[in-house]
């Protein structure tokens, strides 16, 4: 009996300590993008090309004791991305993370309602703004295009 509790404790403990079952990615061309984004929003500087992206099989997975679709880590300024494979194309997901790095340290500061990267933020005013400013951009296309004296 001893012995079985032991055995437990220690495969919950490696459960909580080891990084989830996952596998690297290139980082899509697109990620770029949104780090230049992302830099942008928050005012901060990175280096996009330090971090190690890796894509879980799963939905969810396990890290650090929590469940979860997205994680940074950083062990010794190497960082790590995770990102659950069904969320590796969402951009609030991908640029939460980015933001995690460019921040260097645990937690979430106002930056990230400032960047319209959590859930309520980016489902708001995340979405408001982006139609705003896309609603403006073919309003002032549609009025170039014209061209003056047209009428
Ligand atoms: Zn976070």
């Amino acid at each position: 009996m001893r012995f079985l509790v032991l055995t437990f404790m220690l495969v919950s403990l490696a459960w909580f300590l080891l990084p989830p079952r996952s596998t690297v990615l290139d980082p899509p061309p697109q990620y770029r993008a949104w780090w230049a984004k992302t830099e942008a929003c928050s005012g901060l500087v990175g280096n996009f090309d330090t971090i190690t992206w890796r894509v879980t099989p799963d939905d969810h997975f396990y890290i650090a004791g929590r469940w979860v679709i997205g994680a940074w880590r950083t062990l010794l300024d190497h960082p790590t991305i995770y990102l659950a494979a069904k969320y590796q194309n969402s951009e609030m997901i991908v640029r939460h993370e980015m933001l995690h790095d460019l921040i260097g340290v645990p937690g979430h500061p106002p930056l990230f309602e400032q960047c319209y990267l959590t859930w309520n933020t980016w489902y708001t005013l995340g979405r408001l703004d982006y139609d705003y400013r896309y609603k403006r951009t073919q309003e002032q296309e549609s009025t170039e295009r014209q061209g003056p004296g047209t009428n």
